[in-house]
């Protein structure tokens, strides 16, 4: 029996992972679930699950859960903060750790689950952004195993052969090739794209997902995020990891061979399936996910990107090959960005314009410490707003 915490249950991949675990009380059980202020969703989830631990984002809404578990007599614990976040994914009595909190607040549990052993099923991908060589130098001291989540990264892991280990040269493989949607503005006339709505940004053509990621879709910074992602995960350099516009999102990845080969990962765009896959890997379990319809879909395309359309790809590009702390510069300035654009103060276009700036107002240092790290996360953060205000 695996014993698993859910670090964003009440999102879009947590409810996902809860309906995957929900497929097989045989082989796992909740330990924990944590969400950050959607109180009611995560009663009813404990109401279900019966975790040991539940954690919020604040007391307030501890004291909201506790009142609804009390009422129906659920003895889940309540907690609230970062600590308690941190502590449900380093338990003892927790084997594997879901990371699925949107954003750098997934950083330090994710982290922690990382220095504590854990099997890492990985979400996050902000997190992994931000501390690149810290969160891979922690899952090496502690032997964690890390099974990449993103539909890409975890197509990628299914492509590479076994004991694969981070090496390229070592195992022939020429590049990684990261497929794209191109979100829903793949087509749109390119003099209309300021006017973008935020209901316009977050329809994805082929996922359903929560509203950065997929505002992240619509400008390619999704897929930015995913280069330096797949450098971490894989070891490949920026020159190594392509990125194919591949609109019907069947192929979610492919590893290219110096023999000539390329090897690809097929599927309907369900996120269950990678949750499935590193829930049990090295088995296969059932996902509740048909499997694609070939015929049906008939045709798959392939082009390359146009980085006048999607400048934020560049940047993620950019960020990369400068290396310390730029991604974790580009990140959170991305997250500052998009979250002005939901809440309606700056236009569609203004998202990368604002992570250029922010880019070259800081020259970026050296990754240290997770201290100094978060001290950039926060001085990139404090010099975006600056620009919307
Ligand atoms: P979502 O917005 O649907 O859910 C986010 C979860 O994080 C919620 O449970 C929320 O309560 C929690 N949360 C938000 N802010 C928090 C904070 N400050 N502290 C603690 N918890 C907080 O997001 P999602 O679409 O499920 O994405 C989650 C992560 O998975 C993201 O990093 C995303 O990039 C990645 N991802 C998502 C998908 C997808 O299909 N949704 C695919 C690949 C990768
Ligand atoms: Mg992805």
């Amino acid at each position: 029996m695996q014993r698993i915490t859910i670090l964003g249950a009440t999102g879009s991949i947590g409810v996902s992972t809860l309906d995957v675990v929900a497929r097989h009380p045989d082989r796992y059980q909740v330990y924990a679930l944590t969400a950050h202020s959607r109180v009611k969703e995560l009663a009813e989830q404990c109401l279900r699950f019966h975790p040991e631990v539940a954690v919020v984002g604040s007391a307030d809404a501890a004291q909201a859960l506790s009142a609804i578990l009390k009422e129906k007599g659920c003895k889940t614990e309540v907690a609230h903060g970062e600590t308690a976040l941190c502590d449900t994914a380093s338990a003892a009595e927790c084997d594997a750790v879901m990371a699925a909190i949107v954003g750098a607040a997934g950083l330090p549990p994710t982290l922690a689950a990382a220095r504590a052993g854990k099997k890492i099923l990985l979400a996050n991908k902000e997190a992994l952004v931000m501390s690149g060589q810290l969160f891979m130098d922690a899952v090496s001291a502690s032997g964690a195993p890390l099974l990449p989540i993103d539909s890409e990264h975890n197509a990628i892991f299914q492509c590479l052969p076994h004991g694969y280990g981070r090496a390229p040269a070592h195992h022939g493989v020429s590049k990684v090739l990261l497929t794209a949607s191109g979100g829903p503005f793949l087509k749109r006339e390119l003099d209309t794209l300021h006017d973008v709505t935020p209901e316009e940004a977050v329809a994805h053509p082929n996922w359903v997902m929560g509203r950065k990621i997929s505002v992240d879709s619509s400008t390619m910074m999704n897929k930015g995020l995913e280069v330096i992602e797949a450098h971490w995960l894989f070891g490949a350099s920026a020159e190594q990891i392509e990125v194919v516009i591949h609109p019907q999102s069947v192929i979610h990845s492919m590893v290219s061979y110096v023999d000539g080969s390329v090897l690809a990962q097929l599927g309907n765009p369900d996120m269950r399936t990678p949750i499935a896959y590193g829930l049990a890997y090295p088995e296969r379990i059932a996902s509740g996910v048909g499997a694609v319809d070939l015929v049906k879909i008939a045709q798959l395309s392939f082009f390359q990107p146009d980085f006048q359309r999607f400048p934020c790809l560049r940047l993620a590009y950019d960020a990369l090959l400068a290396g310390g702390t730029a991604p974790a510069i580009l990140n959170a300035a991305n997250e500052v960005a998009v979250q002005a654009f939901l809440d309606g103060r700056i236009g569609f276009r203004a998202i990368d314009q604002l992570i250029a700036r922010v880019m070259d107002a800081l020259p970026g240092t050296g990754i240290a410490s997770l201290a100094e790290l978060l001290d950039q996360d926060r001085l990139a953060r404090e010099k975006a707003l600056s620009f919307i205000q």
